[in-house]
């Protein structure tokens, strides 16, 4: 904690809650929040739109000089990914684009890519950000890392509710099935895999409620930072 500004790390599997949790807790908190996956999206919805198979790695790699990612936030907060100047914030949100996602991220060079732009973000707010490899490779030295997760069953069933809600046309088996693929992917995978840091609170919330687990982190973060809530 040698920096100006708080860095709180929320890592953990898909549809653990990591989005909707650290985006209310920034919220309470005037930190800013920052969604990694929609910067992996944005690069998968690049491969996509390029052809390109998604166990292509060399092509990948050669995409990346073409890409011009940036990130910013609209007047309600809401952060938003522009690629090459184009919005794509709704359009990296098809479940499609989640399993490209999953693929390039596990491009060593796709990490490189993206790994200052992330950084960045910490060096000039306070931030909680949220991803698979923030507590061990993003910001190794945050002031709180906590790992997030729950059963396969409660993270798909909070998926579908999501997506349906999205007006996505989509069953619980496809969404576990995704959700288990990419959980696989992201942890076996060489570079940065999903792990938590050793020095990660673990919080399972499983059998919490969206409020309660908004309660937890805000908690450890008041705890941790010895903050109030704004
Ligand atoms: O968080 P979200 O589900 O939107 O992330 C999409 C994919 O991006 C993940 O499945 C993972 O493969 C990748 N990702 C990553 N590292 C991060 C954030 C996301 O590899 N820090």
């Amino acid at each position: 904690m040698n920096s100006a500004y708080c860095s709180v790390a929320i890592d953990g599997p898909a549809g653990a809650g990591k989005s909707t949790i650290a985006k209310a807790a920034a919220a309470r908190f005037g930190f800013i929040y920052v969604d990694t996956g929609a910067i992996y999206r944005t690069v998968g919805l690049a491969a996509q739109r390029a052809g390109i198979d998604r166990a292509e790695a060399e092509a990948v790699t050669a995409l990346l000089p073409e890409l011009s990612i940036r990130m910013d936030y609209g007047p309600d907060g809401t952060q938003r990914m522009f690629l090459n100047g184009e919005d794509v914030s709704a359009a990296i949100r098809q479940p499609e684009i989640s399993m490209y996602a999953s693929a390039v991220s596990a491009v060593p060079a796709v990490r490189a890519f993206l790994l200052d732009m992330q950084r960045d973000m910490a060096k000039t707010s306070s931030v909680v950000m949220d991803g698979r490899d923030i507590g061990t490779v993003v910001l190794p030295d945050a002031g709180l890392k906590i790992f997030l997760t729950a059963s396969a069953e409660a993270r798909a069933k909070r998926r579908l509710a999501e997506l349906l809600q999205k007006g996505e046309d989509c069953t619980l088996q496809q969404v576990m099935d995704d959700m288990l693929q990419r959980d696989a992917q992201d942890a076996n995978r060489a570079a940065a895999p999903l792990r938590a840091a050793e020095d990660a609170v673990l919080a399972d919330t499983t059998d919490f409620t969206l409020e309660e687990s908004i309660e937890y982190v805000c908690g450890l973060i008041r705890e941790r930072f010895d903050l109030e809530e704004k």
